[in-house]
């Protein structure tokens, strides 16, 4: 038994961070998990405590194609792969805008094509793609091509969400505020003070603490079981506050 009992869900970035937490608690709750990633190195200690791995770079259409032809129909996907390019508009480069489309919405794109088919074969699904806060719950500084692109998955989302409402499909967004993971870790460093940028990020969660990737994961479990049968189409915000 299990939230989740019976469920088969595919997850991208499950290497480390939300994706992984995620990963974790979902088969826990009973679901039958693909955690995917490129890093096959961090893949291999999930499949050390017995989560089916795939490598899978989203980036790719013709490696979605593959793994979804290899892995059948499932109940549930989790689109979690993004990146945080720091910057106003000004310093951000066409390249980065377009990498970060790329990774942060077309992705989603690339993988809800792949895997609806599947969902609606079986009649139902639940499709959960990252956002963040910043983008359309709030304006954070120096993030101009993270919101822009966080805030296309609000669009992205609602779009899937009320064209299969009918057939059984929902679709949500989760939007975080600052959470613990390897990447923010990167994140802190790259800014020369670590304690400096730490006690920074820290400083704008109300609550006085970075959330955790296993706060995170119990949202996306919620999203991904029928306990959250009557919601779609919505931003689900868990941000310690940040966005109050
Ligand atoms: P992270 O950034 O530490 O890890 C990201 C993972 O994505 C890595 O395992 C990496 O190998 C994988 N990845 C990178 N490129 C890929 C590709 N082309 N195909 C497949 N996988 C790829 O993890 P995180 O900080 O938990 O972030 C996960 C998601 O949550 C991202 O979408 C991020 O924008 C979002 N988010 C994070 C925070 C935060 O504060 N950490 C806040 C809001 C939203």
């Amino acid at each position: 038994s299990g939230l989740l009992a019976g469920k088969r869900a595919v997850i991208t970035a499950a290497a480390q961070g939300i994706g992984r937490a995620a990963a974790e608690a979902f088969s826990r709750e009973g679901a039958s998990v693909i955690a995917t990633d490129v890093n096959e190195d961090k893949l291999a200690e999930l499949a050390a405590v017995g989560i089916e791995v795939a490598k899978l770079d989203v980036l790719s259409e013709a490696a979605i194609a593959d793994f979804a032809a290899r892995t059948g129909p499932v109940d549930v996907l989790f689109n979690c792969a993004g990146f945080v390019h720091a910057g106003t508009i000004l310093e951000t480069s066409e390249k980065d805008y377009d990498f970060a489309f790329d990774l942060n919405v077309k992705s989603m794109f690339r993988m809800i094509r792949a895997l609806l088919p599947g969902m609606l074969e079986k009649g139902g699904g639940s499709i959960i793609n990252m956002s963040s806060v910043a983008g359309v719950p709030m304006g954070v500084p120096n993030r101009f091509v993270y919101s822009a692109s966080k805030a296309a998955v609000i669009g992205l989302t609602k779009s899937v969400a009320i064209d299969y409402i009918g057939k059984g499909i929902r679709c949500n967004a989760i939007a975080p505020g600052t959470v613990q993971s390897p990447s923010l870790e990167e994140r802190m460093r790259a800014q020369g003070n670590y304690e400096e940028a730490r006690a920074a990020f820290i400083a704008r969660q109300p609550m006085g603490r970075l959330g955790t990737p296993e706060e995170i994961a119990a949202l996306a479990v919620y999203l991904a079981s029928d306990a959250s049968a009557y919601t779609t189409g919505h931003v689900h915000v868990v941000d310690g506050g940040m966005s109050l």
